[in-house]
């Protein structure tokens, strides 16, 4: 391929959606009457965490969105969280709920993803949002994949037919993310660590989704000339799970580390938390 590979701006994208969100946002505060709250449950003091929840809350902020950080001991148990979780639940001002990844080890974090409200999980973590998800039925994605394809979608990449290959499995990422590309006719093959010969699988892929979390891990030369790369990789020093450096050149068309994959995630939890205080001022 040719060094003119398009770059899928995921700032730029994010900006110019999150410009249109405040408007909503106004609407909904004169239809309801209150400022609908996006809530954030932490636990404990990971550095990270704390980065990411106060990120959330700073775009909250720039939309209109009243935020609330619900942070709780590091010894909590996962009964007292539900607790916690159900509380939030049953408020009215709560659009939508996140508990912010990773919990403590001895807490059930699935047991607490699945005591979200359907309608208030606006992060897609709870089971039941991943099938009506993957089902094409009514139900939040998780908000790096929803990110993943909107990026896709507004830049007007094809992915009906195509031939994409996920890297990873995760809940968050992985699995929606290829169950979303199924919902757009993709042909999807998923790869994770007991993968026979990954590099095969990559090199016929038309779209490349790398979420290992591992830097630089997809090589260049398993690139088929003209992919399209989606790199969700966020590793220590802005690298990301794509050796970009040497494969950008080969793609059509890449997600930049920082600024693709990276801003649409706050972006997309951003309006999903607006679409949830939409149908709750409509309700
Ligand atoms: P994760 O839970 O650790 O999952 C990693 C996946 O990669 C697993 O499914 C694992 O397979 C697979 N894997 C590991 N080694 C592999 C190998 N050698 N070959 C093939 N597959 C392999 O990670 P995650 O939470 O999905 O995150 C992945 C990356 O995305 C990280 O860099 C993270 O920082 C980034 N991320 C970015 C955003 C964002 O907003 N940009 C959001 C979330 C995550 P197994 O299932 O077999 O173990």
């Amino acid at each position: 391929m040719t060094s003119e590979a398009l770059i899928l701006n995921g700032k730029l994208l994010a900006a110019r959606i999150e410009a249109d969100l405040k408007t909503r946002v106004e609407r909904v505060v004169k239809a309801a009457g209150r400022v609908p709250v996006l809530a954030t449950i932490i636990v404990g003091e990971n550095p990270a965490s704390v980065t990411y929840v106060n990120m959330k809350g700073r775009a909250c902020a720039r939309i209109g969105l009243a935020s609330r950080k619900v942070a709780l001991p590091e010894t909590i148990t996962t009964e007292a969280l539900i607790e916690e979780i159900r509380k939030l639940n049953a408020d009215p001002d709560v659009c939508g709920i996140l508990l912010q990844h990773p919990v403590p080890r001895h807490i059930d974090e699935a047991a607490c993803f699945n005591a979200i409200a359907i309608e208030k999980d606006v992060d897609g973590v709870n089971a039941a949002s991943f099938g009506a998800v993957s089902l094409g039925e009514k139900g939040f994605a998780a908000a790096t994949p929803s990110g993943i394809i909107r990026i896709l979608k507004e830049y007007g990449v094809p992915l009906a037919g195509k031939e994409a290959v996920v890297i990873g499995r995760s809940r968050i990422l992985g699995r929606p993310v290829a169950m979303l590309l199924l919902r757009e006719n993709a042909t999807v093959t998923i790869a994770h660590s007991r993968t026979v010969d990954l590099p095969e699988i990559v090199r016929r892929a038309d779209i490349v989704v790398a979420c290992v979390g591992k830097p630089e891990f997809v090589k260049a030369d398993w690139i088929k000339d003209g992919a399209v790369l989606i790199d969700a990789g966020y590793n220590p020093g802005n690298v990301g799970d794509i050796d970009l450096k040497n494969a950008a050149a080969k793609s059509s068309a890449y997600t930049p580390v920082p600024g693709g994959v990276g801003p649409m995630t706050i972006c997309m939890l951003m309006e999903q938390t607006v679409e949830a205080a939409e149908a709750n001022a409509r309700a």
